[in-house]
């Protein structure tokens, strides 16, 4: 759906963390919003006028649940010894290099469009081209809008070893600023369309948050065929994940701890599974197998969103520092439970603990213990 009748921004309710779960906390895009037209609450995103389609909402987003049209990759030449430039709408086209990415805004690139394209640009330099206009768009702000996501994307690159000449940098090529135009450039001009042909186009980007992406290479060992990992929820993260394994490919160097976080579950879950019912990712999944049941987790879908430690009734979930446990990014079991007969009713059932009785049996009982309390009670 269009967000708004005027602004160019796709959002798919679906794949919204608060939407889909009260347990999730989550109001990036309204934070990222620099005219702060976007109110986000447990039951709507709503968005006022004045939206500048620079896409920084989207940026900001973890899942990808908002599409804002511009950002989607252009085919990048990878084997040009010259730096590949990446600079906004606003700054005329005669004035960019010919190779140039052109975006509405450098601060809608999120962590994993930057790493997309470093994926893609193979060994050529990445600029991103500062014209000294940021401070004075209503898209910019003090700090150059792009800093955060360029800083995490680097930081990445380093811990896996990428060379210094691999990381992005900043240019700094100022213009006047009486050249540049007050607003971001119209997508529609931008990409020469009609306004219809435009918003179909930007409905197919935003349904690209709910892509269901098969996840065989990190599915769980062979022979345990119950388990079935689900979608993954978040575009964004699989960019993340895929420009990392791209580079990881070419360098041999392993992924970077830092990007799987690392969840574990202590002695106090009972086995209700109501983390991965809640997991909005797939990252934590049910699984049957001989007569037994548990928790497996993926952590490369993991957007550590905390809803599954906030929905565990046992708080049992707990997340240590992210790089601090070795994680490959390989699905594994996090719990195992066998199955075992209840003394009352005779149904098998899987509950951590030593309880002899299922807990619908163990409800029942507590429920007449207190009725007849009760009754003791009345007539004493
Ligand atoms: S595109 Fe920019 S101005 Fe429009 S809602 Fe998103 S962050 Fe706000
Ligand atoms: S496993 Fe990760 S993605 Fe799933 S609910 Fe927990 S923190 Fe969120």
């Amino acid at each position: 759906m269009r967000l708004h009748p005027q602004a160019p921004v796709g959002f798919a309710a679906e794949a919204c963390l608060p939407l889909r779960s009260r347990y999730a906390r989550c109001d990036a895009c309204q934070r990222a919003c620099p005219v702060g037209v976007l109110a986000m609450d447990q039951e709507a995103l709503r968005m006022g006028d004045g939206c500048l389609h620079c896409g920084r909402c989207a940026a900001a987003c973890p899942t990808g649940a908002l599409a804002v049209p511009g950002f989607v990759p252009q085919a990048v030449v990878a084997d040009s010894p010259r730096p590949l430039p990446v600079e906004c709408w606003k700054v005329p086209r005669r004035l960019c290099a010919r190779e140039a990415v052109r975006v509405p805004c450098l601060g809608g690139l999120s962590v994993g469009r930057w790493l997309a394209l470093r994926a893609a640009a193979g060994k050529r330099p990445i600029e991103a081209v500062d014209r000294g206009w940021c401070g004075r768009c209503s898209a910019g702000g003090a700090t150059h809008p792009a800093a955060s996501a360029v800083d995490q994307a680097n930081r990445l690159l380093e811990e896996m070893g990428e060379p210094p000449q691999a990381r992005i940098r900043f240019v700094h090529k100022p213009l006047p600023v009486k050249a540049m135009p007050e607003a971001i450039p119209e997508p529609a001009a931008e990409f020469s369309m009609g306004r219809r042909a435009f918003f179909r186009g930007l409905m197919g980007q935003a349904a690209e948050a709910l892509c269901v992406m098969e996840t065989s290479a990190s599915a769980p060992a062979a022979g345990n065929r119950e388990v079935h990992w689900g979608p993954l929820l978040s575009p964004e993260r699989t960019r993340v994940v895929s420009a990392l394994r791209r580079l990881a490919d070419r360098s041999g160097q392993p992924l970077p701890a830092s990007i799987f976080p690392a969840l574990h579950i202590s002695e106090a879950c009972r086995n209700h599974q109501v983390c991965a019912a809640t997991c909005p990712t797939g990252a934590l999944l049910a699984y049957q197998e001989n007569g037994a049941t548990g928790v497996a987790f993926n952590a490369s879908a993991c957007i550590a969103c905390g809803v599954c430690q906030r929905a565990c009734p046992e708080q049992a979930i707990g997340f240590a520092p992210p790089g601090t446990v070795a994680a490959s990014g390989k699905a594994v079991r996090l719990t195992r439970v066998e199955a075992r007969e209840c003394a009352e009713c005779g149904h098998l059932f899987a509950e951590r603990g030593d309880e002899p009785v299922c807990a619908p049996c163990r409800k029942s009982r507590e429920l007449a213990q207190s009725a007849f309390q009760q009754l003791f009670a009345a007539r004493a």
